[in-house]
């Protein structure tokens, strides 16, 4: 999609601190961390949402998993726990409308969130 900043970081047209790229999937810092390691997993293809991603080939969502716990590995925050978040519409917080996997950790969380 032309005008998603998302699918612009995915092909390259707008630079990220990227930490993994595979076939399917893009890894990035996010630019306004809540946490000390916080890192967006995105799939390159324009999913608007995860209501979207039952509709999409399998490996999407296969490879969205294997990219958050690669990430959370290659950030150090594997063994001391992080937290996998995906906002989702208005209510949800979505801000971009393209399907993003916030992993946030280097803190403990807090419950319930905001
Ligand atoms: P959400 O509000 O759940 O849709 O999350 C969108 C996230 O994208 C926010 O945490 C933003 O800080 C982040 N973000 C927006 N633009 C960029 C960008 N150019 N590079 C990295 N992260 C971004």
């Amino acid at each position: 999609m032309t005008d998603c900043i998302f699918c612009k970081i995915a092909n390259g047209t707008i630079a990220a601190k990227k930490i993994l790229e595979t076939d399917t999937v893009v890894a990035f810092m996010d630019i306004a961390p809540q946490s000390p390691v916080h890192a967006l997993v995105v799939p390159k293809s324009h999913i608007r949402n995860i209501t979207e991603l039952s509709a999409q080939p399998a490996n999407i969502t296969t490879d969205v998993v294997a990219a958050i716990n690669s990430v959370a590995k290659e950030c150090g925050i594997s063994e001391s726990g992080f937290r996998v978040v995906t906002n989702t519409g208005d209510n949800g917080g979505q801000t971009v409308d393209h399907l993003h996997f916030h992993v946030l950790g280097g803190r403990s969380m807090t419950w319930p969130p905001g």
